[in-house]
C-alpha cells in the first residue's frame, strides 16, 4: 500500500501544481466592464460608442423607437447587448420610464407579459439589468417574475444598485440565475472631470476585486460621459485593466458553478 501511494503522489501533485499556478495567473488578469445604460432613448453619446472602440456593453430600454434600431447596430459593431429594464422608482417622472415599465402596481401575469415582450423588443440582449427601479426592485413577488423569466431565456442580471433593499440578489440566487452588482456610477453628475475620477474608482474597486462594473448613460449626458471615458482609457491600460463585456465577468464563476455541484 504505502509502496503504491509513492508511487502515484508525483502523478498527483504536478497536475496540482499546474493547475494552482494556471490559476493563479487567471486571478491576476484585471478585467472591468463598462455598461452603458438608456440606449434606445435619446441620442447624445450613441455613435461615439457604437462607433467607437471601447468593448462597452449596451444597455438598450425596450419599446422605443430606437430599440431596435440601437441593438442592432451595436450588434453589428461587435458591442455586447443588454435589456435595459424599466422599473418603478421611489422618486421620479413617471416620463422617466418610458412606455410599459415594471411597475408595482402590476399583477404577476402582467409583469412577465412585460419582461417577454421587453425581450422580444431587444434583439440580441443575453442579459438584462434594471432601469431606476429603487421601489420594484424591493418587491420580491415583482422580482421574482423578472427572475424566473431571465432563467427562461438564459439571461443573466445585473443588479444596477439602485437600492440597497433590492431583492435581485437573493431571488436571483435562489433561482440559480448568474447576477453580478454595478460598482461605480460613472456620470451621477454630468462633467467629463467627475467621469474620470469615476473611472479611477472603477480601477481602484478592480485593483481590489480582480473585477468592477460600472455604469454610464447615452442621452442627455451621453456625450459628456463618453468624453470622460474615452478620455480615462489611458490610465485604464496603464493600470492593466481591460475592458471586456460583462459576461466575461460571469466566466470564473460559471465555471466553478459546473465543477462543484
Ligand atoms: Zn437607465
Amino acid at each position: 500500500m504505502k509502496k503504491f501511494m509513492l508511487m502515484i503522489i508525483p502523478f498527483l501533485l504536478f497536475p496540482l501544481h499546474t493547475n494552482a499556478s494556471e490559476e493563479k495567473k487567471e486571478t491576476k488578469e484585471l478585467k472591468a466592464a463598462i455598461i452603458i445604460d438608456d440606449f434606445g432613448g435619446g441620442t447624445g453619446g450613441v455613435q461615439d460608442f457604437l462607433e467607437g472602440d471601447i468593448p462597452i456593453t449596451a444597455a438598450v430600454m425596450p419599446f422605443t423607437e430606437n430599440s431596435k434600431v440601437h441593438a442592432e447596430w451595436a450588434h453589428k459593431n461587435g458591442f455586447e447587448v443588454m435589456i435595459h429594464l424599466p422599473m418603478e422608482p421611489k422618486r421620479g417622472k413617471r416620463s422617466w420610464l418610458g412606455p410599459k415599465p415594471i411597475t408595482v402596481d402590476l399583477s404577476p401575469e402582467e409583469v412577465r407579459k412585460r419582461v417577454e415582450e421587453a425581450i422580444k423588443s431587444v434583439p440580441y440582449a443575453v442579459g438584462l439589468n434594471n432601469h431606476m427601479g429603487s421601489l420594484a426592485v424591493e418587491d420580491e413577488e415583482i422580482v421574482r417574475v423578472i427572475v424566473e423569466v431571465a432563467k427562461e431565456r438564459n439571461l443573466f442580471i445585473i443588479d444596477s444598485g439602485t437600492s440597497p433593499g433590492t431583492k435581485f440578489p437573493k431571488i436571483a440566487n435562489e433561482l440559480g440565475v448568474p447576477l453580478l452588482k454595478r460598482d461605480v456610477f460613472l456620470d451621477d453628475i454630468s462633467s467629463s472631470a467627475y467621469v474620470r475620477k469615476q473611472m479611477v474608482r472603477l480601477a481602484k474597486v478592480t485593483e481590489i476585486k480582480g473585477q468592477g462594473i460600472a455604469i454610464g448613460h447615452v442621452g442627455a449626458t451621453g456625450k459628456v460621459c463618453s468624453i470622460g471615458i474615452f478620455e480615462s482609457m489611458d490610465e485604464i491600460k496603464k493600470r492593466n485593466i481591460k475592458i471586456v463585456p460583462v459576461s466575461e465577468l460571469f466566466a470564473g464563476r460559471l465555471i466553478k458553478k459546473h465543477i462543484v455541484p
